[in-house]
């Protein structure tokens, strides 16, 4: 048995049974790490010391029988965008660099309340601002499946750290796709849960109205065991949503029979990938097999949204991103003149190329003169785009597309050509846009060995019908226990 290549349920059967203790686990993540890290560089920042004393705890928690959670005594990653008590958080930025949060992020805090070790915080795009983590400020993550691609973005670092088994799973952030692109450029699972549905507090901002933690796991049973631990109001949140968490891991097996499967016509595009195209496809046919009924539907205002985004987003952003002034957190310029001087040289030095131009386009689009032409224009459309949703939910129950245009690209290959880039979150945008969950299956390889992903999006609050539906595909298709080789 290879420890490391097991999911969350999978480890802590063993830990129940008392055939293997959290401290071994631990110790066998960790020297995963040490024997990959050097060339996949999923990591920024490795806590031995911490994961093995959470560890140690868990092991008497499970010898005591008491408190015992899904996930007690398991390792996982987290994405250096949480806020972890006394542990260094950049969010990937120079300008955060020497940043030790006092306090831990809700979803962080809920993870170590039920017992799971944290092994470290991943690397990812700088601010989230990316869809290859070539944004980061400090190096480029490689895809486990191929080292000379990305691994996609943000959440670059957390897809590859489940990828290479370097951790039983990870918590990313998604807010126009970072969860789920890297989940299908590295094929795993990746689920970005409904807005409201998990607390953001401690979670460093990027557009607020768009944000959402979730899982990236080896399968669905562990996305619906990381949600479950994680959900739910949290009252430093005032944006989480009071509705009740339901054990997500119990309708998992229940099957896809007379599910209503919408397949928007928007979606399957000229130009995208042919073997992308293809995976899918074929992916549509097994859900179909399994009971499920194939419905054509339409989303006429899917073209807008990678516009809409930009100027939401961005916007957002040049709002949240002014509190790093070198007063607060993290770098200061050492030879400014006076203030406004020191303000303006830890900005320049602290922060990458791309996030400069997200705040300057977003400042642009929220200055008087301009405000009601972009960004008021941006969030009337963005009610069109829910509103397709809404629409489109009257004749189907979830929503099949493929995740990404295209499987992992070669690391380069994009970065001189943001709005190339940008397009590689034309599938995933309209689910953050709208605010509902989507999670990406893996669903297959192109014939390079490279995985694709198949998305699944679902009404607000309903992660449970996108679970199942995943867990159907899965059981029929196994494309999840694959791993890659290093
Ligand atoms: N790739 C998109 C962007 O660059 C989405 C990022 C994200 O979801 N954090 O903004």
């Amino acid at each position: 048995m290879n420890i490391t290549e097991l999911a969350i349920h999978e480890t802590a059967e063993l830990l129940a049974k008392k055939e293997l203790t959290s401290v071994q686990v631990t110790e066998a993540y960790l020297k995963r790490i040490g024997a990959v890290d050097g060339r996949v560089n999923a990591f920024i920042t490795v806590t031995p010391d911490e994961a093995i004393a959470a560890a140690k705890e868990a092991d008497e928690r499970i010898r005591r029988g008491a408190d015992v959670t899904p996930i007690t005594g398991v390792p996982l990653s987290v994405k250096d965008i949480f806020c972890t008590r006394g542990v260094q958080t950049t969010c990937a930025s120079r300008i955060l660099k020497g940043f030790v949060p006092p306090f831990d992020a809700t979803v962080i805090r809920r993870l170590k309340h039920a017992g799971a070790v944290i092994l470290g915080k991943t690397n990812m795009d700088e601010f989230a601002m990316g869809s290859s983590t070539e944004n980061s400020a400090f190096f480029t993550t490689k895809n486990p499946w191929a080292l000379d691609r990305v691994p996609g973005g943000s959440s670059g670092g957390s897809a590859a750290s489940v990828a290479a088994s370097e951790c039983a799973a990870s918590l990313g952030t998604d807010t126009g796709g970072s969860i789920r692109q890297p989940a299908s450029c590295c094929g795993v699972m990746g689920l970005k849960p409904t807005y409201g549905r998990v607390s953001r507090y401690g979670m460093i901002a990027f557009a607020s109205s768009l944000d959402q933690a979730g899982p990236m796991t080896k399968d669905v049973r562990d996305a619906a065991i990381m949600l479950g631990a994680i959900a739910g109001r949290d009252p430093l949140d005032s944006t989480s949503a009071d509705a009740p968490v339901p054990d997500y891991t119990a309708g998992l097996d229940g099957g896809i029979k007379g599910m209503r499967i919408g397949i928007p016509k928007e979606y399957f595009i000229e130009g995208m990938d042919s073997e992308v195209s293809a995976a899918v496809t074929a992916a549509l046919e097994v859900l179909k097999d399994a009971g499920a009924t194939l419905v054509p539907i339409s989303l006429p205002h899917t073209a807008y949204a990678v516009s809409v985004y930009y100027l939401v987003a961005t916007a957002e952003a040049s709002s949240n991103l002014a509190r790093y002034d070198g007063v607060k957190y993290g770098m200061r310029a050492a030879d400014g003149a006076n203030l406004i001087d020191m303000y303006k040289k830890t900005r320049d030095a602290g922060f990458g190329a791309e996030v400069k131009r997200r705040i300057m386009l977003g400042t642009y689009s929220l200055s008087a003169g301009y405000y009601d032409a972009y960004y008021k224009k941006a969030s009337q459309v963005r009610s069109l785009i829910t509103r397709d949703f809404d629409e489109a939910w009257k004749s189907c129950d979830v929503i099949a597309t493929p995740t990404a245009p295209t499987p992992a690209f070669k690391i380069g290959e994009k970065v001189s050509d943001p709005l190339t880039m940008y397009l590689s979150d034309i599938f995933t945008i309209s689910c953050n846009l709208a605010g509902i969950p989507g999670i990406s299956a893996p669903c297959g390889f192109t014939s390079g060995g490279l995985p694709v992903g198949l998305q699944i999006l679902g009404k607000p609050f309903d992660e449970a019908a996108l679970l199942r539906a995943a867990s159907a595909y899965e059981r029929e298709t196994g494309w999840h226990k694959k791993r890659a080789s290093l």
